[in-house]
This record gives C-alpha cells, structure tokens and sequence, in this order.
C-alpha cells in the first residue's frame, strides 16, 4: 500500500525573513546580508510556486530574483532510506543551466522539481518505505550535478583528469559555492552557523590601529586604499578571532580577503571589486601579468571561464579595465582590449561597450558558446 500525502502545506509554509548585520570592522563598510525569504531556505515547487522562466541561467548560475537558486528532485521514491544514509545515492542537485534544464525549458516538461536556496548543503527530501509503503521524510546531504560542474568549469572540474573530477565532486561545498558566486547577487543566504561574532570589545581600535599602521596598503596585493579606506579589513590569519596579536593580523583589501580559506560569508558587492581592481591597475599592481596572477586577483566567479582560457590558451585577459563612453565610465570585469572583447558580471552597461565598439558577452555565455568567444579573442 502506498500512502500519498500532499506536501503542499509544507512547501508554501514561509518563514519570516530575517536580517543578518555583519560588521568586520567599525570604520569599514558593515557588510549587510540579508538573508533570502524563508520560503527558498525550504524549497518551491517548479511550475507551481515559481516558474521556469522566471529563473535566470544566463550568468550559468541560477537567479531567482536576484537570489541564488538550485534545483531539486525531493522524491526520492524507494531509496530514500539509503539517500538518508548517504545523500550522495540520491538524486542530484542542479546549480548551473546544464543539460537538465535545457531539456526542460525546451520542451516545457519537467518532474517534480523544487526550487531552493541555502548553504548548509542538506535538502528536504521523501520517499516511500519499501516494505510498508509509508512515507518518510527527512533532510539528506544531497550530491551536485557534475554536468552542472562541467558548464561551470566550477573549480576547473572539467579541465581535470578524472580522479581530481571526482575530488571535486566529494569536497563541493555549498558555502563556498555561494561566495564563489556572490558578486552577482545582492546578499547570500543565511549561513547555519552564525558566522561573525567572537571579536574582543577592543577590535575597532586594534583594526584601525593596524590599517593605520600600513598607511591602508593591503598587504596582500599592494593596493592603496587611502581614499578607500572602508576597503580595507584586517584579517585574523589561524581564524581565532580573539587572538589579536599583530603576527596573527593581516591587512588585506576586500578582495585579498574574500580569498582567504573560510570566509563563506564574506559578501564583497561587484562594484567593491572592480573598484579595487580599477584602484589596482591605475597604481600598477597588474605589470607583469600572467594567468597565475590573474587568478590571484580576478573574481572567483570568474575562475572557470580564467581556467578554460588558459587552457585553450588565449591571450591573457587584463582586469580593472575602464571605459570612457561620452560622460559615463564603464568598468569591465574582464577585458581584452586588444580585441576588443569585454566579458561583464552585471550587463548593465553592455550596449554602452558594444557603442565603443566592444564585443560584450555574459559569463554564461562565454562559457556556453566558448568557440565563437575564443574566435573574437584572438
Ligand atoms: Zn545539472
Ligand atoms: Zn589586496
């Protein structure tokens, strides 16, 4: 006997939405995240609650209204048991526009999907007991979809020999792939943990004191932040926020910092980067560029498309790019001014480029159409 029970209810149960203020340091900007409507934190039925069109996979990432989105089947029919055990038997999860949802957007049929957005890397899943039938629910640690890796070259997934694929695959961390991913959307959600407190009473001052010191230079990549200074935050470098001694301090520009390990929730807004890059190129700090550097320094968003060009070669893009057009100046997240070839997180100010005579492509779309992209490089 099969019992079926409608989970609606549950689907459209929504939480209130909560605020989670974070502030590294008290003279630089209190880096606000504004966690996503309770709502996506449990999942919403595809082609019920959201529809498909509405989620944007243009970027290769999934966009919900400005959130960052994945995919989801929660019935895990028969096997829900073992996907409980061990979520890595179940049913994939999809964060990229892969072949999945091609398929789906093309010819407009999909299962069950639900649609949901949350870090901690565990999913509402349900399935039906084999030997009595019943229903059983519970939160598994559910796998990603490698196509989904290999459209993102996410941690350079598809430029690796097999065994690493698979490194790549049991180490995904849902965390780390929300930062990856942040500057393209306005907050990330919710960490399970609550990230950002622990400082001592004195950290203002001790911060101050220390970026004073390095007269707002980050220690990192040199980059001068005098008029910036906002920019700049201290890092406590073994991650023990107490331990306040200067050896464990580290000055570092937003950028330099969002890279250290472990710094899931450190949400740097676009426009604080390319700041930091325009900041960094006018005084210099790109002379003598190569593709390690350029990964030292450009977006982590950018790193699977950096990864594929290497690989195939191209001419090294150059970051903190400006262009005039009549009054405004449009900063480029990656450029290749030879060629004339601009790749942009926001396409904001794409037609602005493209009247400078710029050829202007998404992320997604220099990863998704990679031959003709390489073709207007070289
Ligand atoms: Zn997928
Ligand atoms: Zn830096």
């Amino acid at each position: 006997m099969k019992l079926s029970i409608d989970f609606s209810a549950l689907h459209r149960a929504v939480a209130p939405l909560k605020h989670t203020v974070l502030e590294f340091n008290i003279t630089s900007q209190a880096t606000e995240l504004v966690s996503i409507a309770g709502d996506l934190l449990k999942g919403q039925v595809l082609g019920r609650d959201i529809q498909l069109e509405d989620i944007d996979g243009t970027q290769g990432i999934l966009n919900y209204n400005g959130h960052q989105v994945m995919l989801y089947i929660p019935d895990q029919g028969d096997d829900i048991l073992a996907v409980l055990n061990d979520g890595k038997q179940g049913r994939r999860i999809h964060i990229a526009e892969c072949s999945t949802l091609e398929l789906m957007r093309n010819t407009g049929r999909f299962g069950r999907y639900d649609v949901i957005s949350r870090m901690d890397g565990m999913f509402p899943v349900f399935g039906s007991s084999p030997e009595t039938g019943e229903t059983i629910e519970g939160d598994a640690d559910l796998g990603v979809c490698k196509n989904c890796l290999k459209v993102l070259n996410y941690q350079r997934y598809d430029d690796l020999p097999w065994a690493d694929k698979n490194t790549v695959f049991s180490d995904f961390n849902f965390e780390s792939f929300f930062e990856s991913y942040s500057s393209f959307f306005k907050s990330l959600p919710a960490s399970s943990e609550s990230a950002k407190s622990g400082y001592t009473s004195n950290w203002p001052a001790i911060s101050a004191r220390v970026r004073r010191q390095l007269n707002y230079n980050c220690e990192h990549c040199g980059v001068d932040l005098k008029d910036h200074v906002g920019l700049l935050h201290v890092h406590h470098i073994n991650g023990n926020k107490t331990d306040n001694r200067r050896e464990n301090l580290r000055g570092l520009c937003a950028a330099c910092h969002k890279k250290q390990p472990h710094h899931g929730h450190l949400h740097v807004s676009r426009e604080n980067a390319l700041t930091i890059n325009n900041l960094r190129r006018s005084q210099h700090k790109f002379d003598v560029f190569d593709y390690d550097r350029l990964e030292e320094f450009s977006d982590t968003a950018l790193e699977g498309l950096n990864s594929k060009c290497r690989r195939y070669k191209l001419p090294i893009p150059d970051l903190g790019v400006m262009v005039k057009s009549g009054l405004k100046v449009v900063s480029i997240d990656l450029a290749w001014p030879r060629s004339k070839v601009a790749v942009l997180i926001k396409p904001d100010d794409q037609s602005l480029l493209q009247s400078e005579g710029w050829t202007v492509f998404s992320l997604g779309a220099a990863m998704k159409q990679f031959d003709q992209f390489q073709k207007q490089v070289r």
